[in-house]
């Protein structure tokens, strides 16, 4: 079979897609997740945000995310070519809108991993967003992730941690997510979310 990923027969311009938020701490697993459901949903696609963060090995320019300069971030404010953007531990994160409004078109899913000050613009710009907080199963657990990733240093995963203390408590002001799923067992997490997905388009994910 072709990939048929990129055929005009792909693109549903009757109806749109679904804008899908995905928020939660540092090392609490959403990459893990967001691949899991880019996997299982039919046309989704993943929102390459643009950062001035460094890009870390594992990652590619473009893929995980578009890492560009503090004055080429700036300009793309001035421009207006973030649907949200936000601060995070000393640097800048931002949705592409134009990415986001080409999948929207054409009836795809389209993914967000952002965090809790992008998901309230997110919240007040698109109300049928759907916006999930991811919850670890508690604060040994998510160290643990935090250090699985061996991404950082012990200081930058305490401040990561700290960070993630005050996200959950911000993610369970009423009406900002519509639900908050608690990553204890992987599989069960994406089946959770797929049906939260299910539900919010009327249509098998
Ligand atoms: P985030 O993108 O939120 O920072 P990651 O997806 O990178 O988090 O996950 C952090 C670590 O936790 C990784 O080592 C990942 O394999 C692990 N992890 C993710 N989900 C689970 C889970 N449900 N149970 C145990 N470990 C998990
Ligand atoms: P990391 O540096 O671990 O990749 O991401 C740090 C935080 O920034 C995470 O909470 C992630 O969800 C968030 N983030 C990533 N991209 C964006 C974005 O485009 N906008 C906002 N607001 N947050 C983002």
């Amino acid at each position: 079979m072709p990939d048929d990923r990129t055929s005009p027969a792909d693109s549903h311009p009757d109806r749109r897609g679904l804008l899908l938020v995905l928020s939660g701490p540092s090392g609490v697993g959403k990459t893990t997740i967001a691949r899991r459901l880019l996997e299982s949903i039919p046309r989704a696609e993943f929102s390459v945000s643009a950062t001035t963060r460094p890009r870390t090995p594992a990652e590619r320019d473009g893929v995980d995310y578009h890492f560009l300069s503090d004055a080429d971030f700036a300009r793309r404010v001035d421009r207006s070519e973030f649907l949200e953007h936000a601060e995070y531990a000393g640097f800048r994160y931002g949705t592409l809108r134009d990415q986001v409004e080409n999948a929207l078109a054409a009836g795809r899913t389209i993914l967000l991993d952002i965090d809790v000050q992008g998901a309230r613009q997110v919240r007040d710009a698109r109300p049928d967003a759907l916006l999930i907080f991811i919850l670890p199963p508690g604060e040994a657990e998510l160290l643990d992730r935090l250090r699985a990733r061996r991404r950082e240093d012990e200081a930058a995963i305490q401040r990561r941690f700290a960070q993630a203390q005050r996200e959950i408590a911000v993610a369970k002001e009423p009406r900002l997510y519509d639900a908050l799923v608690v990553n204890d067992d992987l599989d069960q997490t994406v089946e959770e979310i797929l049906g939260l997905v299910t539900a919010r388009a009327g249509r098998g994910p």
